[in-house]
């Protein structure tokens, strides 16, 4: 997972992209990336960290050029390589490009093959970079041509924003795993993975970027080209449970509506009875706040988190239980004091955390603890962008609901169902990707 931002003909372009990235620091904090262009060349900057450790003011004033485009990483295992930021930028046989891509192409090493048998030579390890290979091989003169023969081969996820000194694309997959909006600030066109990307800059927002759709921007004008008629759409329903933020708009509503769905349907599914219900902030809140209204019963902060940890990283020689969580978390004692507790998380993926988390709901002195999950057992890896483990460490696909009540010493334990959770989001499930869900890939992984 990724974000991905881009502003077509603006004087603050790379300023704009900044605070963009900014507000999509939530979707990626290993690294960060601006590329600008003047109309003839490009300038960027691109380093490891979050995107104020990554840019000094200096280095804003030096971007200049009114086109630009931005990209926050995800850390994903064993390709932390500084060489894998992004924005990719490249001078090809088609000029100048800078591509940043959100998602993960599932034939990427099929095409890598092919094309260094065709004497390509690679700079990272990024499925991404694939894709500015096949355009500078592209026999086409015309760039959207170019795209439209390019694209077609590409199996998977990706939501990309592509600069060429003078003009700017926005393109979304055929499935439109990944979100990609469109806004207009004055005169200027934006493109960025959430529309919270678009509040920061006070853009108005236009419209979804449609899955098969390319937008060219290029002279204050925008055209439209279909290059795939999608078989069906596969939105990753993630991106409502978990990792868009609460305050943007999918859809034609907002995260927060559906996550507080989430949290009624989870209490209409199996009502419990408890003295007060709490999130593991922040990504349960809206959950847990939909759950107390359908339940009546009240909603409360047991947990508080610290938003200051960063990437420093101390670890204390002596051993302190549970130090990973207590770094983060901690807990509000009389609120949790001998009270019959319902928390609400968002997931469960190896249940590390939620042991932990869950062992100092006890310390704190809650009677009972009934957690309640607001998406379905993961029991499939993603192979579409987001960084789940592997099946082995997935405790849903290795243990029972029960088994893992037990491992986690909870009084109950209940996950949303894959209805239910659909359901939430007013689409039906035609419209989604379940694939952690239901092990049904929209897009297989052979080449
Ligand atoms: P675990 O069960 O692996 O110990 O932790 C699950 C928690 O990690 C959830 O509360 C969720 O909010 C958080 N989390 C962090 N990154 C991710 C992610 O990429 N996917 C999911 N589903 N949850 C994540
Ligand atoms: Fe999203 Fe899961 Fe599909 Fe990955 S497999 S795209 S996380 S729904
Ligand atoms: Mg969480």
């Amino acid at each position: 997972m990724c974000g991905i931002f881009g502003i077509y003909n603006h004087q603050d372009a790379a300023e704009l992209t900044y605070l963009g990235l900014y507000s999509l620091q939530h979707r990626g904090q290993e690294s960060a990336g601006i590329v600008s262009s003047n109309g003839e060349r490009f300038l960027y900057k691109i380093g490891a960290g979050e995107v104020q450790e990554v840019f000094s003011k200096e280095d804003l004033v030096k971007l200049n050029g009114r086109f630009a485009i931005g990209h926050v990483r995800y850390s994903t295992y064993g390709s932390s390589d500084i060489k894998n930021a992004q924005p990719i930028v490249v001078k090809c046989s088609k000029g100048f490009l800078a591509l940043a891509h959100n998602g993960n192409l599932v034939n990427a090493r099929y095409l890598r093959n092919k094309l260094e048998q065709q004497g390509a030579i690679f700079q990272t390890t990024t499925d991404s970079e694939v894709i500015l290979h096949l355009i500078s091989h592209s026999k086409e003169k015309n760039f959207v041509d170019v795209l439209k023969k390019v694209l077609p081969q590409l199996k998977g996820a990706y939501s990309l924003v592509l600069l060429t000194p003078n003009t700017l694309y926005g393109i979304r997959d055929p499935y439109g795993f990944r979100p990609l909006v469109l806004g207009k600030l004055g005169k200027s066109f934006i493109l960025a993975s959430e529309t919270c990307a678009l509040d920061i800059v006070s853009a108005e927002f236009i419209r979804e970027i449609e899955p098969g759709e390319i937008v060219e921007i290029k002279d204050t004008q925008l055209k439209s080209y279909k290059f795939a008629n999608s078989v069906r759409k596969a939105l990753c329903i993630f991106e409502y449970i978990y990792f868009s933020r609460p305050d943007s708009i999918l859809q034609g509503q907002t995260i927060h509506s559906v996550r507080m769905k989430l949290g009624k349907i989870l209490y209409r599914e199996l009502p419990t009875q408890a003295d007060i219900v709490i999130p593991i902030p922040d990504s349960a809140n809206s959950a847990a706040l939909g759950y107390s209204q359908e339940s009546k019963i009240y909603f409360n902060l047991g947990f508080i988190r610290n938003h200051y940890i960063g990437r420093t990283f101390i670890q204390p020689r002596q051993k302190i239980r549970d130090f990973s969580a207590k770094i983060k978390y901690n807990t509000v004692k009389d609120v949790l004091n001998n009270k019959r507790v319902v928390v609400v998380d968002d997931s469960i993926v190896r249940g590390t955390t939620s042991k932990k988390l869950i062992a100092m709901l006890k310390s704190a002195g809650s009677k009972e603890i009934h957690l309640r999950i607001s998406s379905a057992p993961i029991i499939a890896p993603c192979v579409y962008g987001i960084d789940t483990p592997t099946k082995k460490e997935l405790i849903a696909a290795n243990y029972s609901v029960e088994e893992i009540r037990k491992f986690l010493g909870v009084t109950s334990l209940y996950y949303i169902s894959i209805n239910g959770m659909v359901s939430a989001t007013n689409y039906d499930e035609t419209n989604f990707c379940l694939a952690c869900f239901n092990n049904n890939y929209p897009v297989k992984l052979k080449s």
